[in-house]
């Protein structure tokens, strides 16, 4: 992997992006991680990694009592494995796992639930407590990191996002339509969106990206230059 970019005046900074699903984020936000030299923190596998607990033991997406122990509880971790960021959840790689048409079906109900997302957002700024961050998710511009250095808003047409998702699972082998993955991406919109607690929000200081007609790399690259544009500007 080429050496992290050099940037002094970005030391302790925090890099905020959020987005819909399928917009782009998550790789975007992992190789601009690793162009920075920066943690990468991927807060929707921290939902994801509850929602799969949640399922394993049987704990009803509607229980949020039980899910907001789970997640005070659960120990989540993640480790940078070259091009992979590998989620821990006490102790057993679920990096895959937590990826699983199951769980991304749940992790929307699950994640609306306030006592769920207040210990989520408390670890997220625990993590990043000291900076040198490249936070993504929902609610990462607007209610975790309010005060992020650059923050970016990521969006993508309901069709490509769910052609992306499509070619995805074909990848892993998993069976599944355009059909129904613009479904899913159209239900997780409006759950996601429309929930009272932290829903999906441009904030009005995040800059909009549609990422539509972008490749990942022309994504890392519009994102590296607003970075160095606001380093030298601080
Ligand atoms: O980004 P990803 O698709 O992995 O996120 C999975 C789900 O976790 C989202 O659809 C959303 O319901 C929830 N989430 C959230 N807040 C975040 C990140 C993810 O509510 N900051």
């Amino acid at each position: 992997m080429p050496k992290p970019y050099k940037l002094s005046a970005l030391e302790g900074k925090v890099i905020a992006i959020d987005g819909p699903a399928g917009s782009g984020k998550s790789t975007t936000a992992r190789l601009l991680a690793a162009k920075l030299g920066f943690l990468y923190l991927d807060t929707g596998a921290m939902y994801r990694a509850v929602t799969l607990f949640a399922l394993r033991n049987n704990v009803s997406a509607d229980d949020a009592r039980a899910l907001e122990a789970i997640a005070l509880k659960v120990d989540i971790r993640f480790q940078n494995d070259g091009d992979v960021n590998r989620v821990v959840l006490n102790g057993e790689d679920v990096t895959e796992a937590v990826r699983s048409p199951e769980v991304t079906r749940a992790v929307s109900p699950v994640s609306a639930h306030p006592g769920v997302r207040k210990a989520m957002v408390l670890r997220q700024q625990q993590l990043a407590k000291n900076g040198n961050v490249v936070a993504e998710g929902r609610d990462t511009t607007s209610v975790v990191f309010p005060e992020a250095d650059i923050k970016v808003y990521l969006d993508a047409s309901p069709e490509t996002r769910a052609r992306r998702r499509l070619i995805e699972y074909s990848r892993k082998g998993v069976e599944t339509t355009f059909e129904k993955q613009l479904e899913d991406i159209n239900a997780r919109d409006a759950f996601d969106s429309n929930r009272s607690h932290s829903p999906l929000t441009r904030t009005r200081d995040s800059m909009l990206l549609d990422t539509t007609n972008l490749t990942i790399d022309e994504q890392v690259e519009r994102i590296l230059k607003l970075v160095k544009a606001r380093v030298s500007s601080l």
